[in-house]
């Protein structure tokens, strides 16, 4: 497909982007936003506006809420074996495979991400990741525990925990990876046993849509799944609302905090998995190559629109300059252009509001002082592209090494010895993650402990495995995505004391 092409012609999208307005999924049912209010869909590598998906009022989330109430109380879904909703599962996996050129499609129109990335990580991994989790669904235990009471006298306890799932859990999600960070969310609630209220990102609304219908198709019930498209204020909405149980959010740290503090209120549980500056750590004895090579896919994948990206790097300082020219030349030599084009290698970043503020960090980082290495402008004038940059003569006052830019921008600093490194790279109100480069077993494994981090790589960067909990130190989040971490975070655990 060419950037120009109207996306409602394109073979992939199977009719669906064919709608130009879309409404909610709740109960099963497309609805139009009580609201009446719509917000447009736009292309971020051509300008085009693709379609318009609902701005949803209270009046929505209410009625999204009350479906999912209305199923996680009184539906078939509630008197499910759990090898029924593992079956469900492991369908709605296969159907998004099947689907997954047309997802990846709208993916790519929708986020402007590569094709190829959407395919793979979206499409591909997601399905692998809802196939993970169906079989959680049979797997969920409790514990039988020793009991030590001693009262009244002779009588004898028997003591077990059980997993019950937690109620109504309300999804929010940003614009980064719209599908599987949807996926993320909803299949470790379904698996559970929780039914869903999802609100995607108002950038990149239509795979959640879609998905929506696929859940439909896999057999699970209506209203067990229902997605609700707005800005903040529908997620504010969503998250205020007394009917929800739990609520599962990646986002921004401010978001995060504010979500926090509206869950508290209703004593609603939370998973908040928010921002990142991972530092990238490179020791000495690293291969130049090697080093320069794992820091521009860390910090330059999806134009750096990924939450653990590398994007503060740190060199001993006996391979520093080297390093830093090795990155600087992959960063010039990469191919900039629209998400369809096999060859390109950074696409658009999602929207021009995120151009403006990607190039606002820019240009305060230059005015305090950091030079310039590559990039540090926008790649030509039409869509929303920005050349990919490496900063040096930075230091750890400065905003662009302290605040997270979200976009294809990498600070460069020396160090002299371990200690000094992991004071830099613990300087940060974020800890999701860090990345260590060496061959020297007995250093990195005196550096992983000392790392604040949910996830060290070593060798290696952004890797994740549905295995594998993601989450973060500090102001990065609370709680785990993925992993039996994620499924257990949809569950309540009821204590059990019986006298015999
Ligand atoms: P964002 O916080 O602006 O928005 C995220 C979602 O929250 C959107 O759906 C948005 O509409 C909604 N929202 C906004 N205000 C809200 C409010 N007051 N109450 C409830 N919902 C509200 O984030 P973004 O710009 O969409 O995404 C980028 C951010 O996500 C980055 O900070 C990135 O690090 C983070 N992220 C974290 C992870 C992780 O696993 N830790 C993964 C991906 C992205």
């Amino acid at each position: 497909m060419t950037p120009h092409e109207h996306p409602a012609h394109h073979p992939l999208a199977d009719g669906f982007l064919m709608r130009r307005r879309y409404g909610n999924c709740i109960d099963g049912q497309e609805q139009a936003p009580r609201s009446e209010a719509w917000l447009p869909v736009v292309d971020p590598a051509t300008g085009m506006h693709i379609a318009d998906a609902p701005d949803s009022g209270a009046a929505d989330v209410d009625a999204a809420v009350a479906a999912a109430r209305r199923a996680f109380t009184d539906s078939a879904w509630t008197r499910l074996r759990p090898a029924d909703r593992e079956q469900m599962l492991y369908r709605l996996s296969q159907l998004i495979e099947e689907h997954g050129d047309e997802l990846s499609a709208i993916e790519t129109l929708q986020s402007g991400k590569l094709r190829s990335i959407a395919r793979a990580v979206d499409v591909g991994g997601g399905a692998e990741f809802v196939r993970y989790m169906a079989g959680w669904a049979t797997k969920l235990e409790g514990q039988t525990l020793q009991p030590s009471i001693g009262f009244p006298p002779g009588v004898q306890y028997h003591t077990w925990t059980r997993r019950e799932a937690v109620g109504v859990v309300a999804a929010v999600v940003p614009w980064n990876f719209p599908l599987a960070i949807a996926l993320w969310k909803v299949a470790p609630a379904l698996a559970a046993g929780c039914t869903v209220v999802l609100k995607p990102s108002p950038e990149t609304p239509l795979t959640a849509l879609r998905l929506a219908e696929l859940a439909l198709a896999a057999g699970i019930p209506p209203g067990v799944l229902n997605v609700v498209c707005g800005a903040g204020a529908t997620g504010a909405a969503l998250c205020g609302h007394p009917g929800i149980d739990k609520i599962s959010f990646t986002g921004s740290t401010a978001t995060g905090k504010a979500i926090g503090r509206a869950a508290t209120e209703n004593m609603a549980r939370v998973t908040l998995e928010l921002g990142g500056k991972s530092p990238l750590i490179v020791l000495g004895d690293c291969d130049v190559e090697r080093a320069a090579m794992g820091a521009a896919m860390g910090i330059f994948f999806h134009q750096g629109q990924v939450c653990t990206a590398g994007s503060r790097v740190y060199v001993q300082r006996r391979i520093f300059e080297p390093v830093v020219a090795a990155l600087a030349q992959i960063a010039q030599g990469m191919k900039i252009g629209s998400g369809f084009d096999p060859e390109t290698q950074i696409g658009p970043v999602v929207s021009s509001r995120h151009l403006d503020r990607v190039l606002g960090h820019l240009d305060r980082a230059r005015a305090e002082g950091a030079r310039v290495l590559t990039g540090g402008e926008r790649s030509g004038t039409a869509g929303c592209f920005i050349a990919p940059t490496v900063l040096v003569d930075v230091h750890a006052g400065m905003q662009v090494v302290r605040e997270e830019v979200f976009g294809p921008v990498v600070t460069a600093m020396p160090f002299d010895d371990v200690d000094e490194v992991v004071r830099l790279a613990n300087d940060s109100p974020y800890g999701l993650a860090a990345s260590v480069w060496s061959n020297d077993l007995s250093a990195v494994h005196r550096l992983i402990p000392r790392l604040q981090a949910g996830t060290v790589w070593v060798n290696c960067h952004n890797m994740l495995d549905n295995n594998l909990p993601l989450g973060g130190y500090k102001q990065s989040g609370v709680g785990r995505d993925l992993g039996r971490a994620a499924v257990e975070g949809c569950t309540e655990l009821k204590s059990v004391c019986m006298a015999v």
